[in-house]
């Protein structure tokens, strides 16, 4: 039977959402988790793979320590307890894309646990999502479904290779905290350079556990799981439609069935891929060809000191040293290189707040037009503070800067800023007369404008001035402008 069901929104006050995180994450090292395949992406399929990747009898697994100490600085960036003496265990099961048929993974001694992710809400509100462990294991190979008319292919270049799984507790309330969880993990992962957190190839990957119940209640309604979600903004989608999806069958009388679903990017639906009949009996056993990892105080300490400043930090010196604005020092911290970029200006120049707009204003949209990241931006940190000593001094306008000068020092950067001054006479223009006489051609061409400033809407001087600096081609000192404006407004 089906129901086409209409039901208001109103209903959904009297539910609420309860939502747990599973995130995979490819770590970035160049061999596999267990053997020395290589980790790259794109190649060619089935020739990164040895022996050991396939499972051969006889083939003996080896650890790869730039694994455990990538997942060592996750764990301690999230405040987790490190456990110190690590086994590892046998995940049996069948599947085309498991050529060993068990996944080597950590079952009862997970390498972190407890510790929190901080998140941020719309109303700028802090909440803690609690972890329930990050553990270490290795990645399946990768089907293929839609390659060939006929067959599934396979392809085990991706086995083995290193992930760590983050697990959440069930704290998640709603889309919108989901996506803000994700954004976090992914931007962690970057600074802490241990994977790309590049959803659309899969390196982090995102399955969201999510059950609703009536507000207020104790007992956790039936969760269902949805998979393949390739983007965050998708995890959020796929979540708050799977909220409006179970509470409008409960209300319909329905029941939420345990199960696994899918999500289709397109239609912005979810739909059922497998029930969850019983406990899946995966039968761990303790891996018998790899020793325990253990944890001692030195390697602690090792990794702790081979780990860069974290966003958190940068984020309490950029508002507190350098008294940026809130908004202003998040937007900052978002990309580490931008936060580094940033960082260099201000031993340079000690105009934080201009300095701060060049990196997010200026230099961002440069590299939005031109696809670039930070990394590859031409200019060096001592090139944009020397403009914005010529600004500060008053040599040239802000907008000259921005307009003309910084495109013209992209084309030529060898050149410096002070000779492209000279060369293209961008310096400003003080010279009251030269001022004077576009005041008075603004103030002739805007009669009705100049009467409705004299009965009152002072606010109107911003537009003299501007029309002014227009005709100046930006090159009025946007002092005398502002004073002889003013004067002659009375
Ligand atoms: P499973 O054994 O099915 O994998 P786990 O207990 O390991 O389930 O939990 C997996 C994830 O699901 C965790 O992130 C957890 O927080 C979350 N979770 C557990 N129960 C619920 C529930 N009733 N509703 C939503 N999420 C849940
Ligand atoms: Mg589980």
């Amino acid at each position: 039977m089906r129901f086409i069901f209409v039901v208001s929104m109103d209903f959904h006050k009297d539910f609420e959402a309860v939502i747990g995180l599973e995130i995979h994450i490819q770590l970035q090292t160049l061999s596999k988790a267990f053997s020395g395949d290589s980790t790259e992406y794109g190649g060619m399929p089935n020739t990164q793979v040895s022996p050991i990747s396939l499972g051969h009898p006889g083939a003996l697994p080896m650890h790869n320590h730039g694994a455990i100490e990538m997942s060592m600085k996750m764990g301690i960036a999230l405040n987790c307890d490190i456990t110190r003496v690590n086994r590892y265990s046998r995940k049996n099961y069948f599947y085309a894309d498991l050529p060993k048929g068990y996944q080597i993974t950590q079952f009862d001694t997970p390498l972190c646990t407890s510790g929190v992710v901080p998140i941020k809400l719309k109303d700028g509100t802090e909440k803690s999502i609690r972890l329930t462990r990050i553990h270490m294991e290795e990645d399946t190979g990768k089907s293929m479904h839609d390659q060939d008319m006929y067959d599934t292919l396979v392809d085990y270049n991706r086995a083995g290779t290193p992930l760590i799984e983050v697990v959440s507790e069930p704290d998640i309330k709603s889309g919108d905290e989901a996506y803000a969880f994700v954004t976090e993990i992914r931007r962690l992962v970057r600074y802490l350079d241990i994977c790309d957190g590049n959803m659309e190839e899969g390196s982090l990957r995102c399955d969201a556990n999510i059950s609703v119940m009536p507000k207020g209640s104790k007992t956790f309604g039936t969760k269902v799981e949805v998979k393949n979600m390739n983007s965050i903004s998708n995890v959020k989608r796929a979540i708050d439609f799977e909220i409006q999806r179970q509470i409008e069958l409960i209300l319909a009388g329905g029941k939420v069935d345990g199960e696994t679903r899918g999500f289709n990017g397109l239609a912005g639906t979810t739909f059922s891929m497998r029930k969850k009949e019983a406990v899946n009996d995966y039968r761990y056993f303790p891996e018998p060809d790899l020793p325990p990892t253990l944890v001692t105080d030195e390697m602690l300490a090792e990794v702790k000191s081979k780990m860069p400043e974290l966003p958190r930090v940068l984020y309490d010196r950029f508002t507190k040293t350098y008294g940026l604005s809130e908004y202003d020092a998040s937007v900052l911290v978002d990309d580490k290189y931008s936060a580094l970029y940033f960082e260099k200006m201000a031993t340079l120049c000690h105009n934080y707040k201009a300095i701060s707009n060049w990196v997010t204003v200026t230099i961002r949209g440069y590299l939005n037009e031109n696809a670039l990241t930070i990394q590859e931006f031409p200019l060096e940190p001592e090139q944009i503070t020397e403009i914005i000593s010529l600004i500060d001094s008053g040599t040239i306008t802000h907008s000259i800067a921005s307009q003309k000068l910084f495109p013209e020092l992209i084309k030529h950067p060898t050149k410096g800023a002070k000779t492209l001054v000279e060369e293209l006479n961008l310096s400003t223009n003080s010279d009251s007369s030269f001022i004077e006489e576009l005041v008075d051609q603004v103030l002739a061409e805007f009669p009705e404008k100049v009467q409705e400033y004299q009965s009152g809407k002072k606010g109107l001087l911003g537009m003299f001035v501007g029309e002014v600096m227009k005709r100046s081609k930006g090159k009025a000192d946007p002092k005398i402008t502002n004073q002889l404006v003013a004067n002659k407004l009375g």
